[in-house]
């Protein structure tokens, strides 16, 4: 069952998005080359003490890392660790937060220094593809109008989509229905209502779409090991406009 947020509970979830995209920018801004995935976790996990949150990641299914950071490769849900960025690098970072009782997620892929402009254009792409499937996030639209729009600006820029990872609904729980693919048909699914809340989130792929799962459980890497992009927002659905809640605050 998809929640519609009453305005009280669309009031409380701008207050946590805004939260956790604002940490998410700060802990972005550090990758830099010679900079370790366990150097951006721990910044994560001090700013959200900080900002009185829980990192809604940590420990979810054991899971140690306060942010998931996948490098190149790395689709997502990587485990910060020794991993040194290197120049040339692209890193993407995952953050959740929990604060007053409604969870914020946000994913960025950013460069370290210099990279190859191909890799610079699925970076881009990406973005765009999160923006058109957020332009679909409107009342009267169906779900899959959201999914569809992802595949055909990731296709159409010669790109793939990732099939087994997908968007989500989410509010008091930062897994809630429905689930949000990133590609198929439009004009399928639910008719989406203002006041419901999605985790939109595409992860598109250099190479093929396939992936394949590390032995530590968790990492996700692309089966091609080409490099990979994911790009997140929590928004809400509006009546002609979904709004972004992970704007972060700039000026904090
Ligand atoms: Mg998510």
């Amino acid at each position: 069952m998809i929640i519609v947020k009453k305005a009280e509970e669309l009031v409380a979830m701008r207050i946590a998005a805004k939260k956790t995209a604002t940490i998410l920018h700060k802990v972005a801004s550090k990758v830099a080359p010679g900079v370790t995935t366990k150097e951006l976790d721990e910044y994560a996990a001090e700013l959200a003490k900080k900002a009185e949150g829980r990192c809604a990641f940590y420990g979810y299914h054991g899971f140690s890392g306060h942010i998931c950071s996948s490098v190149n490769e790395e689709v997502v849900h990587g485990v910060p660790g020794r991993r040194v960025i290197n120049n040339g690098d692209v890193v993407s970072i995952d953050f959740g937060l929990v604060y007053g009782g409604f969870v914020g997620d946000t994913a960025i892929t950013v460069a370290a220094g210099e990279i190859d402009p191909e890799w610079q254009r699925l970076l881009d792409t990406t973005q765009e593809c999160l923006a058109a499937a957020i332009g679909k996030a409107v009342e009267g639209n169906r779900l899959s109008d959201i999914s569809n729009a992802v595949q055909v600006v990731a296709e159409g820029a010669g790109f793939s989509v990732v099939r087994d990872f997908v968007g989500h609904g989410i509010g008091r729980e930062m897994h809630e229905d429905p689930q949000i693919p990133n590609y198929g048909p439009p004009g399928r699914g639910p008719v989406l209502k203002a006041g419901m809340t999605f985790a939109i989130e595409p992860m598109i792929n250099l190479g093929v779409h396939k992936t394949e799962t590390l032995n530590d459980g968790w990492t996700v890497v692309t089966k091609d090991r080409l490099p990979s992009a994911h790009f997140e927002h929590t928004i809400a659905v509006g009546k002609g406009k979904a709004e972004i809640l992970t704007i972060p605050d700039l000026d904090s």
